[in-house]
């Protein structure tokens, strides 16, 4: 299969490119905000990056660095590699960034990392999936309207005609997805207008993250190639259900799921049940994490959409196979957590989910009663619930109260949290159409 890396065949970039045939590596890694940067590197020049990395003025990418520092080095891993399916004598490869010779803390990818080592130290692998919800649209003049103009319905979830009506498109990404052993197995129209979703098959935390990079990067290019634009944003549209980037999870003890438990009415472990002890317990300040623009807060603070429902999280609750609650458990051995979002930098989504739910196994915490209600409508009858923030600066609050979660960020942390105020005094900065049409006769 063309594009298939596994641990076991990983060979270095060089035999990589003689192989298959490559001219090209795009080495590229993620940045705070979750930007991703990229050199494109010959493949005649590869053998020096893959040992040296390709180098980036840092004040140029979002990491905290000044313009006086040196530079970054991005160093692939060529685990990581995936040939681009529509530009097959190029591969992408993700890479982690060192300063001055060592691993750079702030670096998203690296964090990551040092999280999953500390889970491999107590014994456990965490696998993840996402469902990265997206829609297409159309750019006309400076606004974004559905791309589809047939695509109008108040209910479209699952409409098959609205789904066929992007087979082209869909089955696109799907072929490629099969051609680089990704296991994709269900495309779906989703709840909003324009809104899609591919699923494909969970792998170990890392590299579900570095595909989810790619696979936005893949959708936004192929929709271009449409003459569309897809996006990611959580709420694009006030009146239409937002894009989650649901995660599915679970640990892992060699080929052992230590979330399993047959006996359990849930099919989890007492070890899920601390994991999502964890989880609960740090949920306002994973927010931060999970949800980290401005705009995250317009599909958790919804209420309702034209659809009836907007499918997102408002308690910090779970519940059994119900979509109202944070968390979901679908089914034995895995649970999901509907916070995230598509803007959510997984690498850093996962690292804070990862830290809490290890904190709920170390601390043996529990999650409490499973609430088998329908939140949207009865979550104001639970009063001692938390609720979850509301708005971007209600997350960063919450972030910096918890320790776990600013430790788990490290070095990252303070620039983090400049970067995210800095966008929320921006934000606070403009007067809206909405605040001049409500005011202007004070
Ligand atoms: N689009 C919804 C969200 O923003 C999720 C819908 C679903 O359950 O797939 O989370
Ligand atoms: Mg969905």
């Amino acid at each position: 299969m063309v594009g298939t890396v596994s641990k076991s065949e990983t060979k270095s970039l060089v035999e990589f490119a003689e192989e298959m045939k490559l001219d090209f590596f795009l080495v590229s890694f993620t940045d705070l905000l979750g930007g991703t940067r990229a050199k494109l590197v010959p493949a005649a020049k590869v053998a020096a990056v893959e040992s040296d990395g390709a180098f980036f003025a840092p004040f140029a990418c979002h990491l905290g660095l000044g313009p006086d520092a040196n530079d970054i080095a991005a160093i692939p891993d060529p685990n990581s590699l995936i040939v681009l399916p529509w530009q097959p004598n190029v591969a992408w490869v993700a890479s982690d960034v060192y300063l001055d010779g060592k691993p750079f803390g702030a670096a998203p990818r690296v964090i990551l990392k040092q999280v999953l080592q500390r889970g491999e130290e107590l014994g456990y692998r965490y696998k993840a999936g996402v469902e990265a919800e997206f829609m297409l649209l159309k750019k006309e003049g400076t606004s974004f309207q559905v791309a589809d103009a047939l695509d109008i319905s108040t209910r479209p979830c699952y409409d098959q005609l609205n789904l066929m009506r992007q087979f082209d498109f869909i089955s696109t990404v799907v072929k490629n997805l099969e051609q680089l052993g990704w296991g994709p197995y269900q495309c779906d129209h989703e709840d909003a207008n324009g809104q899609f979703e591919i699923n494909w098959t969970y792998s170990d935390a890392l590299t579900t993250c570095d595909r989810h990079v790619f696979f936005k990067y893949m959708v936004k290019t192929l929709a271009e190639q449409h003459g569309l634009t897809a996006t990611f944003m959580p709420k694009p549209f006030s009146n239409l259900t937002g894009n989650g980037a649901h995660v599915h999870m679970s640990l892992w003890d060699g080929n052992s799921n230590v979330f399993a438990n047959a006996s359990d009415e849930m099919g989890l472990s007492s070890l899920a049940y601390e994991f999502l002890g964890g989880v609960l317990a740090h949920a306002r300040g994973l927010a931060a994490l999970c949800n980290p623009t401005i705009n995250s807060y317009r599909r958790l603070g919804a209420t309702t959409t034209t659809s009836g429902s907007t499918w997102s999280p408002r308690y910090v609750s779970y519940g059994g196979n119900n979509r109202t609650h944070m968390i979901r458990i679908p089914e034995g051995g895995r649970f999901e957590c509907r916070l995230v979002d598509g803007s959510a930098n997984l690498y850093l989504a996962l690292a804070g989910l990862l830290a809490a739910g290890l904190d709920g196994i170390t601390n043996h915490l529990q999650p409490g009663k499973r609430i088998d209600e329908n939140m949207f409508v009865r979550g104001s009858e639970f009063p001692d619930l938390p609720t979850l923030p509301t708005s971007l600066l209600e997350a960063l609050h919450a972030l910096t109260q918890d320790e776990l979660l600013l430790t788990t960020l490290g070095e990252g942390a303070k620039t983090y949290m400049d970067f995210k105020h800095q966008e929320w005094n921006d934000y606070s900065a403009v007067v809206t159409d909405w605040e001049l049409q409500q005011y202007v006769t004070c």
